[in-house]
């Protein structure tokens, strides 16, 4: 018998509402193995191009979850005070845990930032640890497949980003060489015509020697791949329609966060003002916000980072929203192996799912951090075996961990 009396909950007598299984009166007593409690929570981050912070979920069965958050300072110091919300319940209530979590972390600020992103992580083990309990992939989770493969983007760089016959070159050799057919590059890159970077005006230099790159790189692969190209929240309102309406004849992919973040009403506008796809998201958080930008399409597609807008569920909720209005999801993915392949399991499972991103193909070990093989031709499959199907290498692990962290403990 659980004695959830013993649950640490110190922040208890100033809740509004717990939904802990105390509180909740809900039963760990289930059946069928399903009678499982969750005995620690652990971090670990990796070296990669970003400080992957890695998740595992612990129980009692002797199996274990693991996730990966995005990216940030404080994310483990975050997970580590959630841990005595999740020590007792058990793993398979993944959206009552989940509010749970935003519940008691309102005081961190659970509506959007970190405290969201170490709740993702979370999220993103307990879908592993979900689908190895029940001996399910992942995608099952979350309703099943839409589609086999889901396609991935390569972000490309080159030293000469502002060349934009070096930009050419280096989409011909990812496309020819690599096997991709979806491309992204940076357009928020110096061309020499800049007065005064801070007042966020494109000078007509400017505008020309973006679309420059933007025709150098498509004419140069024409039908072999689509090509997104990335502005980081760099330009004004009116700037950006200039900028979106010179690019209009070449038909890129989409052009990404052209106008700083904050300001529906200007992504709004500059959306509705050209025929370029325009996408933004990624530093949004959850159906929350993203539902903004979805319900005033301001965006002609969406771009949700995974594990840090909220999660599987969480993204998987923002596409049936997107969904309603007919946009399709590009997820954006700064990630190690585990978050890419837990979001190629979302974009198995909902329908709207145009690509997954992949930012580290100048990480020559990235895929090293797991067992299985991820991307193939441009693409990633979701694996069969249960949860989300990758293995940890923890020799890799351990060979690349951040200076002071700790390795995980065995299962
Ligand atoms: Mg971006």
């Amino acid at each position: 018998m659980t004695d959830y009396g013993t649950l640490r909950d110190p922040n208890a007598e100033y809740t509004m509402r717990d939904l802990s299984a105390k509180t909740m009166g809900v039963r760990a007593k289930r059946g069928g193995g399903r009678d499982v409690e969750i005995t620690d929570v652990q971090t670990t981050m990796v070296d990669g191009n970003f400080p992957w912070t890695l998740v595992r979920v612990y129980t009692d069965a002797g199996i274990v979850g693991t996730g990966e958050a995005y990216w940030g300072a404080g994310v483990p110091e975050l997970i580590e005070r959630m841990t005595p919300f999740l020590v007792g319940e058990n793993p398979l209530d993944i959206d009552r845990l989940y509010e749970h979590l935003v519940q008691k972390m309102s005081g961190e600020g659970s509506v959007e930032g970190v405290t969201v992103t170490a709740i993702a992580g979370i999220e993103v083990a307990l879908h592993d640890l979900a689908g190895k309990i029940l001996e399910v992939p992942a995608y099952q989770l979350l309703g099943g497949k839409y589609r086999d493969e889901v396609r991935v983007y390569c972000d490309c760089h080159t030293e000469e980003e502002a060349d934009p016959e070096a930009c050419a070159d280096e989409a011909e050799r990812v496309v020819e060489e690599l096997g991709y057919d979806a491309l992204k590059f940076d357009l928020d890159v110096p061309s020499g015509f800049e007065k005064d970077r801070a007042n966020r005006h494109l000078r007509p230099g400017e505008i020309r020697h973006k679309t420059e790159i933007v025709e150098r790189v498509t004419e140069r692969v024409k039908d072999r791949a689509d090509v997104a190209f990335d502005c980081h929240w760099t330009f004004s309102g009116g700037s950006a329609k200039r900028l979106a309406d010179a690019i209009e004849a070449y038909d890129v992919w989409w052009l990404e966060d052209p106008v700083p973040p904050e300001n529906l009403e200007v992504q709004e506008e500059v959306t509705r003002s050209t025929t370029t796809p325009i996408t933004a998201g990624e530093n949004r958080y959850r159906v929350t916000e993203l539902r903004r930008l979805i319900e005033n399409q301001a965006v002609d597609i969406v771009a949700p980072d995974m594990p840090k807008v909220g999660g599987m569920r969480e993204t998987r909720k923002i596409a049936d929203v997107a969904n309603q209005y007919y946009v399709p999801v590009a997820m954006h993915n700064v990630s190690s192996p585990v978050a890419t392949v837990a979001s190629a399991h979302v974009g198995t499972a909902i329908p709207n799912s145009l690509a997954v991103e992949f930012h580290s193909y100048e990480l020559d070990w990235w895929e090293d951090l797991v067992e299985e093989t991820v991307i193939e031709d441009g693409y990633v499959t979701a694996p069969e075996e249960p949860g989300l199907g990758v293995t940890l290498d923890l020799d890799v692990v351990a060979e690349k961990m951040v200076d002071g962290e700790e390795l995980f403990d065995e299962a």
